[in-house]
């Protein structure tokens, strides 16, 4: 007999057999985008007893197997259309959130929807400043402050990505390049953007007035920002090290943007602060080493705005983290 004309109740241990409450639950997501355990549990709740009504289920009742299972069947559904429900931990208060995300591989094409191509420059401007300007040897803030966020509404005249847009335009038989110059917003407009990304979950904005990746925004845009911020060694010289702005926590391997790293500036291991305490409980405690440099750890070298109090050392700009280094040399 076919499961859809069973007569058998469907219990939430048919969590994995994709039904009207999981159709209904990736519904809530359509419209919500973002949601904590907490936000989750209600919604399945009503979802699952909606579905089967002589069966209703309380808060109580939603584990975070069934969730787990829940997602997994939706996954298996969305998948082909490039799309997936995602989980992360919020680096500081570890609280599990899930996201529905675009999969494909230029992530901003999903933010693209809902903004104007100037607008979606500006926030490549945003993200140039968090992990390139306010993101150096000397000071990991990966974050911007309000202040930051205004001066660069209007693009400066030279930048990573957000030079001049190239517009093809035809010309006769022969299409033609012609540099568009890319006005920027105003300050009401860039205003505008902010408050949207955080309202949708991609951006956090500190009691201090900083910016920074929101766990959606850091399980979108994973790929694009290692892809975009981090620079592989060159093949062609053995010398060439790369460069890695983007480090990966050592305990739960998640992209860093609050947390701690290791003393020695130049060791690429990064925590989150409770993934660094978690490590060092126990006999690791006593003698608390970096596990790759075995520097001695303090603990007092941080990523995202804390770091942002360490004293300027830089001439800012593209290459600053290059020239912090020849600073530091002399
Ligand atoms: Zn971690
Ligand atoms: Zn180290």
């Amino acid at each position: 007999m076919p499961r859809e004309s069973s007569t058998c109740a469907e219990s939430p241990s048919d969590a994995d057999v994709y039904n009207y409450a999981h159709r209904a639950f990736l519904q809530a997501f359509l419209s919500q985008s973002v949601m904590t355990v907490d936000e989750i549990k209600p919604v399945l709740a009503a979802v699952l007893t909606a579905h089967d009504p002589t069966r209703p289920s309380l808060e109580g009742d939603i584990t975070q197997p069934l969730i787990t299972s829940t997602v997994q069947a939706i996954n298996a559904k969305i998948g082909a259309l490039d799309y997936e429900i995602r989980s992360a931990r919020d680096q500081t208060s570890k609280t599990l959130t899930y996201a529905l995300v675009n999969t494909t591989s230029d992530a901003l094409t999903q933010l693209a929807t809902s903004f104007t191509p100037d607008e979606i420059s500006y926030v490549k401007r945003l993200l140039d400043y968090m992990f390139e300007t306010n993101n150096t040897r000397i000071r990991e803030i990966m974050a911007v402050s309000t202040m930051e966020t205004t001066q660069i509404a209007r693009p400066p005249p030279r930048s990573r990505q957000s030079q001049a847009q190239t517009q093809i335009e035809a010309d006769g038989d022969e299409p033609t390049q012609v540099q568009v110059r890319d006005p920027g917003l105003k300050m009401q407009e860039a205003e505008d953007v902010l408050n949207t990304l955080v309202a949708q979950g991609f951006f956090h904005c500190s009691r201090a007035g900083y910016y920074s990746l929101a766990p959606r925004a850091l399980m979108e845009l994973r790929a694009y920002l290692k892809e975009t911020y981090n620079e592989p060694p060159a093949d062609d010289d053995p010398e060439d090290e790369g460069i890695t702005r983007i480090h990966d926590c050592e305990g739960c391997r998640e992209i860093v943007t609050v947390g701690v790293r290791c003393s020695d500036r130049d060791c690429g291991v990064r925590w989150h602060d409770r993934c660094a305490i978690q490590y060092f409980r126990g006999p690791r405690g006593d003698t608390k080493k970096c596990p790759t440099c075995k520097t001695g750890w303090t603990g007092d070298l941080f990523v995202g705005e804390r770091a942002a109090n360490t004293q300027r050392r830089s001439t800012g700009g593209r290459n600053s983290r290059r020239n912090e280094e020849d600073y530091e040399d002399e």
